[in-house]
């Protein structure tokens, strides 16, 4: 039996990206918004079905520019789920809003409506919304409280790119969807983003925002016949080298897609039993939603067991870490933020949690290996 170190996570290699790479290099043309950038956005538009989209350098920039183009300031306050990446609550924060920490549904780490509907106020400008290892938050419950008090919502769909909610593409339901194309995403480009919009004025802005505050898009598309400074903004486009590999993973989208799900089902298949005799919870998907594979996790009953289980895996050479540590109790998180209402919910996910190895490259064996390491641990 093989014991090479299992990682928890291995960016896919699409066969494009050093071509792609090199015709960039050679053409003389590698900053933002040249022919890969054109042709990763008609991708990204194709598998969201989202009107208008625009890469970014990062998620978190794209959750910047949300913040931008909701006019947040000092006076506003944002709801964010204490259980969340910091991006999430730096970027509202970094426009002088205060983040209102939310709790989460414990079956799917979500947040939950009713911790939101609890937290209303008359200076609650946005939602933040996370789906979740790609799997949708319930979005009926956000979207009525949203709609009933004039919410914005913002989708930090990092994870959920290709992913459903009763048949409706992630990042595409809320005002605002914002992606991720870290390398330990499903599609990656090293560091990457992008914002997708439905709404026409919004996207004129946005165009403006991520161009240093500038109507350079419109000249390049000939509607003026010279740019200007028109908004504040900064500089949120990605160089065509980070384009052209994004579109060439793009490329194989269903291919990573198909590998990513054949490892989640794999899991999904082989520890129920184990689960059930050791009173563990796995990840489990609502029947209206259609996930991404792009985290399987399970809870262990308590954050001692859950450390040991890391610790077990460890030695069997398998890399299987926790996740995020509560946002509302965290440094920035008291100075910045306010928790009305613990959010306990948040703590004992994040000290239950841990998650499997997940990438398409994963081979039979790999697999045998990491069941053979999880149903050997009695918890
Ligand atoms: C990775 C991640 C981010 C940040 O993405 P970057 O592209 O690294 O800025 C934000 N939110 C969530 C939920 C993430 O997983």
């Amino acid at each position: 039996m093989s014991t090479d170190r299992i990682i928890f996570s291995r960016p896919f290699r699409a066969a494009r990206e050093l071509p792609n790479v090199e015709a960039v290099l050679s053409s003389d043309h590698s900053h933002g918004d040249g022919p890969f950038t054109a042709a990763a956005t008609a991708k990204l538009r194709e598998v969201t079905g989202a009107p208008y989209a625009l890469l970014t350098t990062s998620c978190t920039h794209a959750l910047e520019m949300s913040g931008l183009l909701l006019e947040l300031g000092p006076d506003d306050e944002v709801i964010v789920p204490s259980f969340a990446f910091t991006s999430s609550a730096t970027a509202m924060a970094l426009r002088g809003a205060t983040v209102v920490f939310a709790d989460i549904d414990l079956s799917t780490g979500n947040l939950d409506p009713e911790s939101v509907a609890q937290l209303i106020t008359p200076r609650t400008k946005a939602i933040m919304v996370i789906h979740y290892g790609g799997v949708a938050a319930d979005m009926e419950g956000l979207q009525r409280l949203a709609d009933a008090n004039g919410i914005a919502i913002i989708e930090d769909n990092a994870h959920g790119l290709g992913g459903r909610w009763r048949g409706r593409p992630l990042g595409t339901i809320g005002t605002i969807g914002a992606l991720s194309f870290h390398d330990t995403k499903n599609i990656h480009c090293g560091e990457g983003g992008a914002v997708l919009l439905t709404d026409e004025i919004l996207m004129a802005r946005a165009e403006i925002i991520r161009e240093k505050g500038t109507d350079r898009a419109r000249f390049l598309r000939g509607a003026v016949d010279k740019y200007s400074w028109q908004d504040i903004g900064s500089s949120y486009l990605p160089s065509e080298l980070n384009a052209a590999v994004l579109d060439a993973q793009l490329s194989e989208f269903d291919t990573i897609q198909e590998n990513r799900h054949r490892v989640w089902n794999t899991y999904a298949a082989a520890l129920p039993e184990w689960a059930r005799r050791n009173d563990v919870r796995l990840m489990t998907v609502p029947a209206d939603r259609d996930h991404t594979a792009h985290l399987y996790y399970l809870r262990v009953p308590d954050e001692h067991r859950r450390d040991d289980l890391i610790t077990h895996l460890a030695q069997r050479g398998i890399v299987a870490p926790f996740h995020y540590v509560p946002l509302d109790s965290s440094p920035a998180g008291l100075k910045l933020g306010r928790t009305p209402v613990p959010c306990t919910r948040s703590a004992e996910f994040s000290g239950t949690v841990v998650r499997l190895p997940l990438w398409p490259g994963l081979t039979a064996e790999q697999l045998a290996r990491v069941v053979d390491g999880v149903t050997s641990f009695t918890v």
